[in-house]
């Protein structure tokens, strides 16, 4: 298979239009077949459900070409059973998982010319969602969805090297106790805008959201959980029913667990102890894990002792290990590798 002609390495994370993306309709109650089509636009009524109420959750992975030269995508099942997870919060249809499996595999078949080449670190990103579609004025579910899924080429997310960032303690709250913050809906997102506009402008990465009940413990940023290494090399997460369950943190405690021997917990975390950790990363699909290097709460800085130059050491091995895992260079765990003919 012949790849575009892209500059791979120095692609940026934004959208370029690829040639085929899955649609599926879910109308009169059940979801029709599905197909992928070349049309990169939506025709809707101005009074779609997705427009005047947001009914809308998605998904987000890579697909990659490994050391072998073979295109992979990474636990697919696990984005499957989350959009599912969505669906049911937001009132919506549920897209059955192994069809979404399929939908994933059709999609980077299809657009496999825009599958990133091994070592240039970009990868082919999928998007895949749901809304509801049919026109609803008086506030209640929407009768008929769209799922779709596209593929956008995305460049590598390190440009030279993975720097340590800045990021401060918000204000403002992403997510309620019994809210919707255990889902990837799209509400969420709208919800953390003015707070990352607001925390870019003041010169910081990224925000640190507290539990909005009692502002003691850690929540998680606008798109990615955290983790901590404690001085004595132990991997902390914060358990917490309002942060999303990100499936590289999910990953990378196995792999803390399983590869390297060291200890895990997931369990609640005060602020108060974030001083006292040696290292602190954010997890997600897009880095992997981008380092923390300083926590700014109102003036008062928190630095870690890994530094502003580069990633902590247990940090560091994490990333290479998973990413390692990712790219066939170290052996996976049963099942988190699908292969894409
Ligand atoms: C998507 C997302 C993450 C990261 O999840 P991954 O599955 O690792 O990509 C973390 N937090 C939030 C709020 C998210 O939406």
């Amino acid at each position: 298979m012949d790849k575009k002609n892209i500059d791979w390495s120095n692609l940026g994370f934004g959208y370029i239009k690829t040639d085929k993306r899955y649609v599926a309709n879910y109308t009169n109650g059940a979801w029709d077949e599905g197909a992928l089509i070349d049309d990169d636009t939506i025709n809707m009524s101005e009074c779609a459900c997705v427009l005047q109420y947001a009914q809308t959750v998605f998904e987000g992975l890579k697909a990659y070409t490994t050391e072998k030269g073979e295109t992979v995508v990474f636990r697919p099942d696990l984005n499957a059973e989350r959009l599912a997870n969505s669906a049911r919060r937001m009132e919506m249809p549920v897209f059955p998982e192994e069809k979404f499996i399929d939908a994933v595999e059709q999609v980077v078949s299809a657009n496999k010319a825009y599958v990133p080449p091994y070592g240039t670190g970009a990868t082919l990103y999928l998007r895949p969602f749901m809304f509801g579609i049919n026109p609803v004025i008086g506030v209640k579910p929407a009768d008929d969805f769209q799922f779709r899924i596209f593929a956008t080429p995305v460049g590598p997310y390190f440009k030279g090297g993975a720097k340590p960032i800045t990021i401060k303690v918000c204000d403002l709250d992403r997510a309620a106790p019994h809210g919707t913050g255990y889902i990837k809906a799209g509400l969420n997102y709208a919800m953390s805008l003015h707070a990352i506009v607001t925390a870019h402008k003041e010169g910081f990465d990224e925000n640190m959201y507290l539990d909005s009940a009692t502002r003691t413990k850690v929540e998680e940023t606008g798109g990615a959980n955290f983790l901590f290494i404690t001085k004595d090399n132990k991997v902390v997460t914060p358990k917490s029913d309002s942060i999303l369950p990100s499936i590289t943190r999910r990953s990378l405690m196995v792999v803390a667990k399983d590869y390297l021997g060291l200890e895990v917990e997931e369990r609640e975390v005060y602020f108060d102890e974030v001083k006292d950790f040696a290292e602190c990363g954010l997890c997600g699909t897009a880095a992997v894990i981008s380092p923390v290097g300083k926590i700014n709460d109102h003036g008062k800085e928190i630095c870690f002792p890994s530094g502003m130059e580069k990633m902590g050491p247990v940090t560091q091995k994490l990333y290479d290990t998973l990413t390692g895992i990712q790219m066939g260079r170290i052996e996976a765990p049963k099942g988190w590798i699908k292969v894409i003919d």
